[in-house]
C-alpha cells in the first residue's frame, strides 16, 4: 500500500489545496494531509481551526485524512511510512522553493521521494494569502474555497471595516 503526505498550512484551504487532493488521492492509496503546526507565515485560523476546515471540505475523499503535525515535515512522512511528499507547482516561483525543500527532504530521508504536481490552470493564480486578502476586503471568494471556508471567512470579516479606513500610503 503506498501512502503519500501532502504538508502545507492550508490557512485556509482552497479550491486549488482540494483539487491537489482529489489528484494525488487516484495516485496513492493512501494520502494525509498534514496540516503545518508552526509556519513562518501570519496564520488567521488557528490549528484547530485549519484542520478542521480541511477535514469538512475533504470528508467525501474516502483514502484521505488529515492531520496537524509539528517539527520536520520530511519525518511527519517518514513516520507515517509514507513513500512520498506531495507538493503543489503554480508557477515558477513555487519551482524554486519547492527544490530547496526537495534536496534538504532528502538529505534527511533519501527513502521519502517528493512529487510535485502541477496546479490546473484554474486554480493557477489561486493562493490563500490573496483569498484571506480578498475575503477581508469584503469581496466575495465563493468557488475559489470549499462553502465551509467561505462560511468561516464571512463569519471571521463580518462586521469588520471593508477596508481600512485610512488609505495605506497615509499610514506610512
Ligand atoms: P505552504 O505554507 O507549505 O506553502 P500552503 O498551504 O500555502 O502551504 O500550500 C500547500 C501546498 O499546496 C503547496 O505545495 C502549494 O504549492 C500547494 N498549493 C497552494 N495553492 C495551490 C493551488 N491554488 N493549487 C494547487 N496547489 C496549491
Amino acid at each position: 500500500m503506498k501512502g503519500a503526505l501532502y504538508p502545507g498550512s492550508f490557512d485556509p484551504i482552497t479550491s486549488g489545496h482540494v483539487d491537489l487532493v482529489r489528484r494525488a488521492s487516484r495516485l496513492f492509496d493512501r494520502l494525509v494531509v498534514g496540516v503545518y503546526d508552526t509556519p513562518s507565515k501570519n496564520l488567521l485560523f488557528d490549528t484547530r481551526a485549519r484542520v478542521e476546515l480541511a477535514r469538512e471540505a475533504l470528508a467525501a475523499f474516502a483514502n484521505v485524512e488529515v492531520q496537524p503535525y509539528t517539527g520536520l515535515t520530511v519525518e511527519f512522512a517518514h513516520s507515517l511510512g509514507a513513500a512520498a511528499i506531495v507538493r503543489g507547482l503554480r508557477a515558477v516561483s513555487d519551482f524554486e522553493i519547492e527544490m530547496q525543500m526537495a534536496h534538504q527532504h532528502r538529505a534527511i530521508r533519501p527513502d521519502v521521494e517528493v512529487v510535485c504536481l502541477m496546479t490546473s490552470p484554474n486554480y493557477s493564480f489561486l493562493s490563500a494569502t490573496l483569498i484571506k486578502e480578498v475575503a477581508r476586503l469584503g469581496g466575495d471568494v465563493a468557488g475559489l474555497v470549499p462553502e465551509n471556508v467561505n462560511r468561516a471567512l464571512r463569519a471571521r470579516f463580518d462586521g469588520q471595516p471593508q477596508s481600512d479606513s485610512v488609505p495605506r500610503f497615509l499610514n506610512s
